[in-house]
């Protein structure tokens, strides 16, 4: 008989199964309402869209897209937009359900959504991304709104796609509307701190983390699977304020080595010229199997989902495991780390500093007042703090895994508002 991990082996789990299965495992600790559970179970509301574009060689092409709004009981829809060519559905709502879970553990008041459209950005001119992010909100623009619906940038989604979406939904109202968006650049209204937040706030988590096991981790080793905005930027700021050696990155062209620790500038500026980190001088190449896999003390997930599963759980080798990216473990691997004794920081905490200074970016917009990035960092600083020890006192109540302890936290949240509004 196949046991879930020879079924796995072969096959990538439906995120949305997998989001669900989290939900419901957190729901039965807690024996949550049934009824509240049903509705939690569900978005509250999808929309699938075909988005014809104009493509330089004068053809249109027809992509297609959605824009899921999981839960609003706790204010507005948040999330962000990613732009793959393996989007579907499911992933989108599995990620609308955790920017659910994820604005409730921050205690931020919002609720949840996700946006994606299906497509290769990096096979796309600059003009075709262009039409694309302003025909994408023509379709879902009615759907959004500073009290509705905001996005934000998510995976392949940039400060420039956001301004474009920001400058086509102004149109559609008939004034400027810059607050319907997040992530924008700093001359449309954006957030000093915007930048590097999602990578600032899983090292301050690394950081706490690092400080409840009693390990110092100046000097200590990490890598990070994808180097994106949110990887390359915990690159920076894991030397930085941890004063760790980052031995290994990889992103999708391939992964590279240097056990004396990878100079973040200079990758990045060989990223900016080559397009990838591979072939980095003075690093030797490997393969996303093996940087999985590497004897450091801390592994930051960065990239997508199903990185971690049971065909590796069981080879990871890292003291703490820092989930930037969504959804980058399987709940058997959950499991298997747990048993194992690896810390892991979970996406729906680690990562969340992304959506806490778009919501700070919110705030300024409404108000016209706009903070110093000081400001910034204090604020997500105490955000950050607080939900790491609300999760840490669930876990240690519930006798949990640390993603079970924030789903709690966050259930509890949503339940809360879903009853005080007569939903349930
Ligand atoms: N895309 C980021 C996330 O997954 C940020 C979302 C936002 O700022 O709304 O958390």
């Amino acid at each position: 008989m196949l046991d879930a991990c020879s079924t796995a082996r072969s096959a990538k789990e439906n995120p949305f199964d997998i989001a669900r299965r989290q939900l419901d495992d957190a729901a039965s600790i807690i024996g949550l309402d049934a009824e509240v559970l049903e509705l939690l179970r569900w978005p509250m509301r999808e929309m699938h869209v075909t988005i014809p574009v104009k493509m330089d060689d004068g053809s249109v092409h027809a992509f297609h897209g959605f824009r899921v709004q999981y839960n609003d009981a706790r204010g507005p829809n948040k999330g962000g937009i990613r732009f793959h060519p393996d989007e579907t559905i499911d992933t989108v709502r599995a990620l609308a359900a955790w920017m659910t879970w994820k604005t409730a553990v921050l205690d931020i008041p919002l609720g949840g959504a996700k946006g994606g459209v299906i497509c290769n950005p990096k096979a796309m001119s600059p003009g075709e991304l262009e039409r694309l992010s302003r025909s994408y909100i023509r379709q879902v623009g009615r759907l959004l709104g500073l009290e509705k619906d905001v996005p934000a940038p998510d995976v392949y989604t940039t400060p420039q796609i956001m301004a474009w979406m920001a400058d086509e939904y102004s149109f559609m109202q008939g004034h400027n509307d810059f607050g319907v968006i997040t992530g924008k650049p700093l001359a449309l209204g954006g957030s000093l701190g915007r930048g590097d937040a999602t990578a600032r706030g899983g090292i301050i988590c690394i950081r706490e983390a690092a400080r409840m096991l009693g390990i110092d981790l100046t000097g200590k080793t990490a890598a990070i699977n994808g180097y994106g905005n949110a990887g390359a930027f915990a690159h920076k700021l894991a030397v930085e304020l941890l004063g760790m050696k980052v031995v290994a990155v990889s992103d999708s062209k391939g992964g590279i080595f240097n056990p004396d620790g990878l100079e973040h500038t200079a990758l990045t500026e060989y990223k900016k010229r080559t397009g990838s980190v591979a072939g980095f001088p003075g690093s030797t190449s490997l393969t996303d199997t093996a940087l999985l896999e590497l004897d450091v003390t801390v592994l930051i997930p960065a990239a997508l989902e199903d990185e971690i599963s049971c065909r590796n759980a069981r080879n990871i080798r890292a003291s703490i495991v820092a989930e930037l990216a969504n959804g980058p473990t399987t709940p058997e691997a959950d499991k298997i780390l747990h048993e194992r004794g690896i810390y892991l920081i979970p996406d729906l905490l680690c990562n969340a500093g992304g959506v806490t200074v778009s919501y700070f970016e919110m705030v300024q917009n409404s108000s016209g007042w706009y903070w110093e990035e000081e400001s910034v960092h204090r604020q997500l600083e105490k955000k950050m703090t607080a939900a790491i020890k609300t999760v840490h006192q669930s876990a240690v109540q519930y006798r949990v895994d640390n993603r079970t302890a924030a789903m709690i936290v966050a259930i509890r949240r949503v339940a809360e508002a879903m009853k005080l509004r007569g939903w349930v």
